[in-house]
């Protein structure tokens, strides 16, 4: 989970209390801190997580989650590893849910998707191998760049700049809504 929910304090096992941390320019400063002197504040923070445009053999490479509805597919997503490096760790991601090896990989851009509390770390992936899908992925779709049509939230904003940088033109699309919280490992 990114947003963990704590009702205890994980240092002292006291309960959580909702408290005023001061003020931060309108952002709110209500946070669940512990009830006891041991200084334990939950501060929420977003989690950070790594995403994968891969390009292979001239197609953008998309995936279904094996959570997500028929026909929804997207970039190939994870959460870091601790103290792993982001570009290793989007590497690794590809790697995983693929099968393929990351040549190179370029920075799109950082994104919040607020639904998860999650920092979205965007890469443009070339890779190269052969597919072969992770425990994660139901299927996946070969996509030419020109025809990527990205939605307005977190992975879809680094598609639409991707395609930006390369004088493509799009249209956006809804996103349908997820069934479950837990879509990305
Ligand atoms: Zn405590």
């Amino acid at each position: 989970m990114s947003t963990e929910a704590f009702n205890y304090c994980p240092r002292c096992a006291r309960p959580l209390v909702e408290c005023s941390i001061g003020e931060a320019g309108g952002v709110s400063t209500v946070r669940r801190a512990c009830a006891g002197e041991c200084g334990f504040v939950q501060w929420n923070n977003p989690v950070p997580c790594v995403g994968a445009l891969i390009e292979h053999e001239g197609d953008i490479l998309l995936a279904r989650n094996r959570a997500w509805p028929e026909g929804m597919f997207a970039l190939v997503t994870g959460y870091l590893e601790a103290f792993e490096d982001p570009r290793s760790a989007v590497a690794r991601e590809v790697r995983e849910e693929t099968g393929l090896e990351a040549v190179e990989s370029h920075v799109i851009g950082n994104y919040i998707f607020e639904r998860k509390n999650e920092v979205m770390l965007c890469y443009h992936v070339l890779a190269r191998g052969t597919v072969a899908l992770g425990e994660e992925l139901a299927e996946y779709r070969r996509v030419k760049p020109e025809k990527l049509r990205p939605w307005k939230r977190a992975t879809g904003l680094a598609v639409a700049d991707w395609m930006r940088s390369r004088g493509l033109p799009f249209e956006w699309i809804e996103r349908p809504s997820l069934p479950t919280e837990r879509d990305r490992t």
